[in-house]
């Protein structure tokens, strides 16, 4: 099909007729009126996906897994085409919290909220940062990911939501990276969603559960589900800032109108010190036109709030969901490790307070 576009002047030698037996579907592509119309005028992005097939764990990256050396002293460009800036280790904590909560927040599926929460996390403990990790989602993903299994859990974040019996203390399990704990989840937190519509001051019930533990973290994140429900609006009511995964693909920018508004609904009548702390660029993929057009369209609408950093796309990501651990101790040396190590530095110098 690709090919096909880009060989639109049809083969000299090969009549119209045997190229519409061979394949017939793309019949209406071939003609010149198709090119002539501007509603057809979608090139650049057809083109782009052709080169998606390229092997993309073998790139090595641009900034931070690989700053592009620039031989005339001129600013490096990252990959957002912003210049790349200098983002030193934050110095040890001498003490630790009260913690800064941040939300990982996009009511879409598969952005990559639940990789930026584990692996952000296990940087910042790596930087000697005390993190708990909320398992917002019913799916227990996060969970998951560091090797608990919800199906065993005999209690959850569910409990704590809806029984005062439960101690938030059993409910915190600590993980293999020191300093990253996490409260997990299972499905029954869908059930959560419901229950909770009828409780006085619904809205704050996760915010009052994580002010018992605040004083003993620097930060914690929490994993949100894929919708702007009950338990979403939950988790921007406890947070002080929140980070927006979008994927770096065409769809990307579609419910972030929503997002943003769902977010000043909360700022205006919940959490009014809320605050956006940066969208994050996630899945990017440097060798295809496609991934970087994104990139750009998303700089262009939300400049600086944009972070730096851009997490790659690399299998990397998925294979250590199935270990059960974070990059940073799956593959400590490989980019996707080198760029969340990135990411927690600049999320430090943001929040300029942990
Ligand atoms: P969300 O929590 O927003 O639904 P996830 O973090 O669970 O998204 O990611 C969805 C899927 O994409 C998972 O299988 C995950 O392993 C994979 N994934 C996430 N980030 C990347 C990445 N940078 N490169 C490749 N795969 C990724
Ligand atoms: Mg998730």
């Amino acid at each position: 099909m690709q090919e096909l576009h880009e060989g639109s002047k049809a083969p000299p030698n090969v009549p119209a007729t045997d190229l519409m037996a061979s394949s017939p579907t793309v019949v209406a592509d071939l003609t010149d009126e198709h090119y002539l119309d501007p509603a057809n005028f979608e090139w650049p992005l057809l083109r782009s996906e052709q080169q998606t097939e390229v092997g993309v764990d073998s790139v090595v990256a641009a900034p931070p897994d690989g700053i592009p050396q620039s031989v005339d002293a001129e600013p490096v460009i990252g990959p957002t085409g912003r210049p790349w800036p200098d983002l030193p280790t934050p110095p040890p904590l001498t003490e630790h919290g009260p913690a800064l909560i941040i939300a990982m927040c996009n009511q879409k599926g598969g952005v990559g909220k639940t990789t930026t929460t584990i692996n952000l996390g296990a940087a910042l403990a790596e930087l000697g940062r005390h993190v708990l990790l909320v398992d917002f989602d019913p799916q227990g993903s996060l969970s998951v990911g560091l090797g608990v299994n919800p199906h065993t859990l005999s209690v959850s974040i569910y409990n704590l939501l809806l029984s005062r019996d439960t101690s938030i203390d059993d409910v915190i399990n600590q993980t293999n990276v020191p300093g990253l704990d996490i409260l997990p989840s299972n499905i029954d937190l869908s059930a959560a969603e419901i229950q909770l519509v009828s409780e006085v001051a619904r809205e704050q019930t996760l915010v009052r559960l994580l002010e018992a533990v605040r004083s003993r973290y620097d930060v914690i994140l929490i994993d949100c589900a894929p919708s702007l429900g009950l338990l979403t609006i939950n988790a921007l009511t406890a947070a002080d800032r929140v980070i927006m995964p979008l994927e770096c693909e065409f769809f990307a920018l579609r419910g972030i109108a929503l997002l943003t508004d769902t977010i000043a609904k909360v700022q205006d009548r919940l959490n009014p010190s809320l605050e956006i702390l940066g969208i994050l660029g996630t899945m990017y993929d440097p060798r295809t036109l496609h991934s970087r057009e994104v990139l750009e369209r998303v700089v262009e609408a939300f400049g600086e709030q944009v972070f730096h950093t851009v997490i790659r796309r690399t299998v990397k990501f998925p294979e250590t969901t199935v270990a059960g651990e974070p990059i940073t101790t799956y593959a400590p040396t490989s980019p996707g490790a080198e760029a969340h190590r990135s990411l927690a530095r600049e999320v430090l110098a943001r929040c300029r307070v942990v």
